[in-house]
């Protein structure tokens, strides 16, 4: 490492190696110090999926973030978990972070984050077009398919649907397809569908390295109901339905998740490998 760079990076993520190579494409001597292996699992970078476009765009904080983090601390499924500690830091950053939880905040970080995202978007083509070392290669892993988002519940499509004329407006490419439309552009969505949401604008850049672990990025069926407030016995049966359809549609049942004697999800993957929870 030269000890006299213009920059130094601390932190070999995504986001310091990207700084890092645009800023010596540049023409700028830059080092990078990381404390770890350069993308190894102490980095968020190791669990990314791969996935860049303006899909799920939105702000961590926003209403009700707070109680649905700390409800995730007694939810093992929970997509989101805030694990307070005591601290004066721990105290301050939940305090900033509820004043930040507001409608308005949200809605102004939004248009930013979408600008963010289709920049980065372009950043990542022209990488991934480029003929020297950090491009050459990776065009063959690169794919711009989209985001499409299925839903098998007339509730939950709906209330997706109620987000999207706001979408549109701050200039997310939101699409709604009937089950029809969605055949026809993903001939594979066989299981019983109501609709997608389908949003042209991302790509994928896959890894090279075996897959080791469950897909991160994974689309979970809910069917069960909350486990609060449905009977175990009830939302196993409705679960088992939706276990027993998927099975018929081509997708494989790799393991009931739970307590030994007292299973509480089902763990499929469909014919491409793509793991998910029936829960
Ligand atoms: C499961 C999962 C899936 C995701 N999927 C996607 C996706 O599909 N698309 C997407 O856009 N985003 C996705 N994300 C989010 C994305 O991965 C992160 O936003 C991104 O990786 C953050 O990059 P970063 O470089 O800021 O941080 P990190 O990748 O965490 O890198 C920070 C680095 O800094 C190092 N470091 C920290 N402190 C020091 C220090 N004092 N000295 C030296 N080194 C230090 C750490 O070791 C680490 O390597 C996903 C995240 C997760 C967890």
């Amino acid at each position: 490492m030269r000890h006299d760079p213009d920059v130094l990076v601390v932190g070999g993520g995504v986001a310091g190696l990207f700084c890092a190579l645009q800023l010596s494409r540049r023409g700028g001597s830059v080092a990078v110090l990381e404390r770890g292996p350069v993308g190894g699992p102490q980095s968020s970078s190791y669990g990314n999926t791969g996935f860049v476009g303006t899909h799920g765009a939105g702000a961590l904080a926003e209403p009700g973030m707070l109680a649905l983090g700390l409800r995730g601390l007694a939810d093992r499924q929970a997509a989101v978990v805030i694990r307070p500690r005591l601290g004066a830091d721990m105290l301050r950053w939940l305090w900033q972070f509820r004043r930040a939880c507001n409608d308005a905040d949200a809605r102004a970080s939004l248009s930013v984050l979408v600008s963010l995202k289709q920049r980065s978007l372009i950043m990542l083509r022209e990488l991934c077009d480029g003929d020297g070392p950090a491009g050459g290669g990776l065009a063959a892993a690169f794919a711009e398919p989209g985001m499409l988002v299925v839903f098998g519940t007339e509730r939950a499509f709906g209330a997706a649907q109620r987000g999207v004329p706001d979408a549109v407006a701050r200039g997310i490419p939101l699409r709604v397809l009937s089950a029809a439309e969605l055949a026809e552009l993903e001939p594979d969505a066989g299981f019983e569908v109501c609709g997608a949401l389908y949003n042209e604008e991302g790509a994928f850049l896959r890894v090279p390295e075996p897959k080791v672990g469950k897909n991160r990025m994974h689309l979970d069926v809910a069917v069960g109901g909350g486990r609060d407030t449905t009977p175990r016995d009830v939302r196993w049966a409705r679960i088992m339905a939706a276990v027993q359809r998927l099975t018929a549609a081509g997708a494989t049942v790799i393991a009931e998740v739970g307590e030994a004697d007292q299973p509480d999800h089902v763990l499929m993957a469909d014919p491409e490998g793509n793991e998910f929870d029936v829960l």
